[in-house]
């Protein structure tokens, strides 16, 4: 009950600590954005949307064999502020994070493609970044100084899965095929944390 009074909002803390295991690893699987904030839109589609999908989808392989619990920081359309969100990955002390985003290039069609990886100053991160990078294909790992990395106190990544305005990515990332293929993938990299 604590843990409920020092998150504010009982309904959101409620679903997010249910499923909170005690023992197993638990990996943080933070859908970007949420409610007001679209993060990057093209032709309909909005990162926000794009990202919840994949998140859910992901969540929705995560079974009682597993050896990891996936705690989503949402799984609506809701949009909770960037230190709710840290403040709740502490205080569940997972042994990953991973923030989810979709790219967006200032060029109408992208002229870039694929998958990057922002990660925290230390070893875990850049590890941690290195399985996702050689699961998903490889790609640009840089260090970032951004709110969820800098304030999780676990090892953190932020992955953008590829390009809005990017036809190719956009086509993938938006069809269901594309993002149970990415979920699938994330299972993979799950399994060698
Ligand atoms: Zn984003």
């Amino acid at each position: 009950m604590k843990a409920l009074k020092l998150f504010g909002c009982a309904l959101f803390a409620a679903s997010f600590l249910s499923f909170t295991p005690l023992n197993k690893k638990i990996i943080v699987i933070d859908a970007g954005h949420g409610g007001d904030d679209f993060g990057a839109k093209h032709s309909g589609f909005s990162e926000k949307e794009i990202v919840l999908k994949i998140a859910r989808e992901i969540k929705s392989r995560n079974n009682s064999d597993s050896d990891y619990e996936v705690v989503l920081t949402r799984d609506s359309d809701l949009n909770s502020s960037l230190s709710e969100r840290t403040d709740k990955i502490n205080e569940l002390n997972p042994a990953a994070v991973i923030s989810l985003h979709v790219n967006s290039s200032p060029k109408p069609e992208s002229d870039r493609q694929g998958t990057e990886i922002y990660t925290q100053s230390s070893e875990e991160s850049k590890n941690l970044a290195k399985i996702i990078s050689k699961n998903l294909g490889e790609c640009r790992i840089e260090e970032k100084n951004l709110h969820i990395l800098k304030q999780s106190k676990s090892p953190a990544v932020l992955v953008e899965l590829g390009f809005i305005n990017s036809t190719k990515d956009r086509k993938y990332l938006t069809s269901e095929e594309g993002q149970k293929e990415v979920a699938a993938k994330f299972e993979k990299i799950f399994s060698e944390l």
